[in-house]
């Protein structure tokens, strides 16, 4: 069985060089076999990508180049925090076998809250990748939320 701890850990790496270059603290993997085909960083602010700059596109779109094919088909998509609408989607539409993530949206929210006050700008649509995943017809894709969340959450700590 793969470690998804362990995977978990490496998009927190990716999610601190994210926040560490001025991005927010995202980051995504995509694993097929145990190995790491991809690493996902988050591009919005460096790159003026709000669409292609978010980290699970960047880790799918990468494993498609490196692998030569268009689906991800028996690979995982790990990613730091619960994928929005359109990365589930594009996960879907990639035919990724399982999708695993640490903080929730839930936990996004809340944070948000938190600071609504200050210049913290995430904003979230209120559709969870769980329900994109059930809607979708002709694949399946198994997810495992909350892996290491707590350790997860403080990632949102990061100044970007
Ligand atoms: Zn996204």
């Amino acid at each position: 069985m793969q470690d998804h701890k362990k995977f978990i850990r490496e998009t927190f790496k990716n999610a601190k060089e994210s926040a560490d270059r001025g991005d927010y603290p995202h980051g995504a993997l995509i694993v097929c076999d145990d190995k790491i085909i991809s690493r996902g960083y988050e591009w919005l602010k460096s790159k003026n990508d709000a669409v292609n700059g978010h980290a699970e596109i960047d880790a799918i779109r990468k494993a498609q180049k490196t692998l030569g094919q268009p689906y991800l088909k028996g690979c995982t998509l790990y990613s730091a925090a619960e994928p929005c609408p359109m990365c589930a989607s594009a996960a879907f539409w990639a035919k990724i076998d399982t999708v695993v993530w640490s903080t929730s949206r839930e936990d996004m929210i809340e944070e948000m809250d938190k600071k609504k006050d200050g210049n913290f700008s995430w904003r979230q649509i209120a559709i969870s990748a769980d329900e994109i995943f059930k809607k979708g017809i002709g694949h399946e894709i198994k997810t495992i939320p909350g892996v290491l969340r707590e350790e997860g959450k403080k990632l949102f700590d990061l100044p970007t």
